[in-house]
């Protein structure tokens, strides 16, 4: 919480925030980031062709997933630049051993996530029921198909991919085998049957 007072004073001129961000930039190298909401932040960028997807937990998750390791290119996003500035995200010393250990944690915790994944595919599909995948959402918005990402699904056959705003438009698309298959499951797209204006 800050405080203002009545007659704001002009603030010394040191080296601003963003300036010394944008150099970090260009030093390439890794940073720790901590979500600092109480919920699921989700944060994603396109990389080429395909699509970063960092899925923070809520700020001191007991399992470390609050804090990720990326590169700072990213700081040359505006949108990360902006989560940053309104504290939503924020940069955490690597050399801090708290820092270290949620790392240790978060490395631990994926590593039971992926033994878990081959014993219950259910049990993934629960945890990132909130994640969004790298498919575009099918939804039309006017004649513009929408640009979200679609909420995670780790089946395509069980699920069209819509977006968290467009989820409800599930009923409306039915699924259609191509005839191709993967990992033995017949692929599927999925067709709009109902038009909602
Ligand atoms: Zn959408």
């Amino acid at each position: 919480m800050t405080t203002k007072e009545q007659a704001p004073k002009p603030a010394p001129r040191r080296p601003t925030v963003e300036r010394s961000l944008s150099s970090l930039a260009r030093e390439d190298v890794d940073i720790q980031v901590q979500n600092q909401l109480n919920s699921i932040t989700v944060f994603t960028r396109k990389n080429g062709g395909d699509v970063e997807v960092l899925e923070f937990q809520p700020k001191d998750d007991p399992n470390g997933e609050d804090i990720y390791q990326v590169s700072s290119e990213y700081l040359r996003l505006p949108r990360f630049l902006d989560a940053l500035k309104k504290g939503i995200l924020k940069i955490v010393d690597a050399d801090d051993p708290a820092v270290v250990e949620a790392a240790d944690k978060q490395r631990a915790a994926w590593d039971a996530q992926q033994t878990a994944k081959n014993e219950s595919d259910q049990f993934i599909d629960s945890q990132q029921v909130k994640a969004f995948s790298g498919k575009q959402c099918l939804a039309q918005e006017g004649r513009l198909r929408c640009s979200e990402f679609a909420l995670f699904a780790s089946n395509n056959s069980e699920r069209p991919p819509l977006c968290q705003k467009h989820a409800y438009l599930a009923g409306q698309f039915v699924p259609e085998e191509t005839g191709k298959f993967t990992n033995g499951k017949p692929e599927v797209e999925w067709r709009q049957v109902g038009i909602v204006q």
